[in-house]
Parts: C-alpha cells; structure tokens; sequence
C-alpha cells in the first residue's frame, strides 16, 4: 500500500491562516515543507481519508483524481477533516460527468459525521449525490474494495466517538492515527499482537507535553512503546508524527523546522509527515 499525505497541519494549517507569530512568520520565508495544508491522506490512488477544504488543492497539486477515489473514511466531523458541503460537487450532471455505470463514492464514518450528511444529502443521497453514508460502528472490521478496515475509537472531542483507521490490504496494515490523545485502553487491546507496517500518530502539540485529545512528541513515544510491548512493532515498522500546529513547533529553544525534527526524531524511530510525502509497504 501507497500512503500519501495530502495534508500534515492541524485545523487552522501551517502558517496559521490569520497568524503572525514567529514560527509561522519563519514558516513563509523557508516555504517547502514548513507549508502544510489541512490534513488528509490518500492510500493508492482509490482510498481518502478525510476531506478537508484544501483536498482537491492537494490532489491536483500532486497529480491525484478525485473521480478515482472509490472510498472515504472519515476521523470524526472536525472542520478539518470534514469539510463535507465539498462533496455536493459529486452530483453528476450537475458538477461533474462520470460514466453511467460509475459506482457511488462508498463514505464511512461515526454517527456525527453520517448524521449531518444526511442531513445535508438526504436518504435518498446515492440516486441524487452519487454519495454512499455508511454508519460504522468500532471495532468492527468493514470491507470497502480491497481493503480491510477497521474503525477504533479514541478521546479527541467527546462526546462524539472520533475513530483512528486499522487499514489492511494485500498483508500490509496501516494504523492512522488522528485525530488523538494517547489511546484508550480497549483500543490498544484491539490492537494487541497485530503487526503494524506504518503507523502515523497525531503530533499537533510538537514540543508540548500532551496526552488528552491531542499528543505532543513525547506522547508519540508513549504510544511507541505500548504497541512495542504489545507486540504490534515489527524491525521494519515506520512510525510517522503527523498533524502539525504551529503552537507546537514554536518551540523555546528554536523552530522545529522540518530538518530539526527529523534530526531529534531519528534516534527515536520517527519520522516527520510533510505535504506530499509518500510511504508504501
Ligand atoms: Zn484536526
Ligand atoms: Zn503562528
Ligand atoms: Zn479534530
């Protein structure tokens, strides 16, 4: 499996939309990867997860069809990862022109995010959309084409049930994994002894010291070592810091640019996402 980042910051994106703080200030003049989009990731060219309001930036930025996407997965119904008024451009005639047998984009996601897509698309959303709402509930593998999903659930915005993603196709699993804080409990107890290939772990806070509803870095090596103990880590597993904000890589002691994180990540077995990076497995 081939998995890109469409996205790599958190809510109001890396420079901060609105914002003139040091790091963000920085941020402009380096360009290259300290310019992060809201977050998002494709898996091969036919898998979305989350769909925020620079998705189809990205997607054209990187040679990417929406019209390939066949399935969505949806983290919880933050306006970063949920921008779902975009999805009304799927309805054909009107937006778009597609072949007649062209399935439906086949979505999942927890009861929030259905809810207000039916709301907004009604029951009749696959005839009238060309939108298939799913309800997914945890812990339950679901089939969506070649893959092998399964939802769990984590503490991020209660009370909604906001899901990290156990993505499985051809042996190869992927857990990504935000928005969150340090796991739940049950959730490394689903996890336990199921080898990992990738896992990509919520780093909004960077520098800060966080474990509820979202993680800082040291946080990202807690929850490496409880899968490690868990058996979950292979030699070869990648481990992946993802959804970046600027209050977390304004750090003190200086800007965790791109180069420093990768320089303090490595001893640890991290990696730092950046806009268009790709791992396959
Ligand atoms: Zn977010
Ligand atoms: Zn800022
Ligand atoms: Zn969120």
């Amino acid at each position: 499996m081939k998995l890109t980042y469409l996205g790599t910051a958190a809510a109001e994106a890396v420079p901060g939309m609105f914002c003139e703080c040091s790091f963000c200030e920085n941020a402009r003049k380096r360009g290259g990867k300290e310019l992060r989009r809201r977050s998002g990731a494709l898996i091969d060219d036919d898998l979305l997860i989350d769909f925020s309001a620079d998705t189809n930036t990205a997607m054209l930025s990187l040679g990417k069809r929406l019209s390939d996407v066949k399935n969505l997965i949806f983290t919880h119904s933050h306006s970063d990862h949920f921008c779902y008024r975009e999805l009304g451009f799927r309805r054909a005639p009107a937006f778009c022109i597609l072949p007649e047998d062209r399935e439906p984009l086949h979505i999942y996601g927890n009861g929030n995010v259905t809810d207000a897509l039916l709301k907004e698309y009604g029951e009749n959303a696959v005839k009238a959309h060309g939108l298939d709402i799913n309800f997914v509930p945890p812990y339950v593998p679901f089939q969506a084409g070649e893959y092998t999903i399964t939802p769990l659930s984590v503490v991020h915005c209660l009370p909604e049930d906001a899901y990290i993603y156990l993505i499985e196709k051809n042996g190869v699993r992927i857990l990504y994994a935000n928005d969150t804080g340090v796991f739940p409990e049950k959730t490394f107890e689903y996890l336990k002894g199921i080898k990992l290939d990738i896992v990509s772990l919520d780093c909004t806070m960077g520098f800060i010291s966080n474990e509820v509803g979202h993680m800082g870095f040291p946080a990202n090596l807690k929850v490496k070592k409880i899968l490690e103990e868990n058996g979950c880590v292979k030699k070869d597993t990648v481990f992946i810091s993802h959804h970046f904000s600027h209050n977390g890589l304004r750090a003190p002691e200086g800007d965790w640019t791109y180069e420093y994180f990768t320089q303090m990540a490595a001893p640890h077995g991290f990696i730092m996402s950046y806009d268009g990076m790709t791992v396959e497995r």
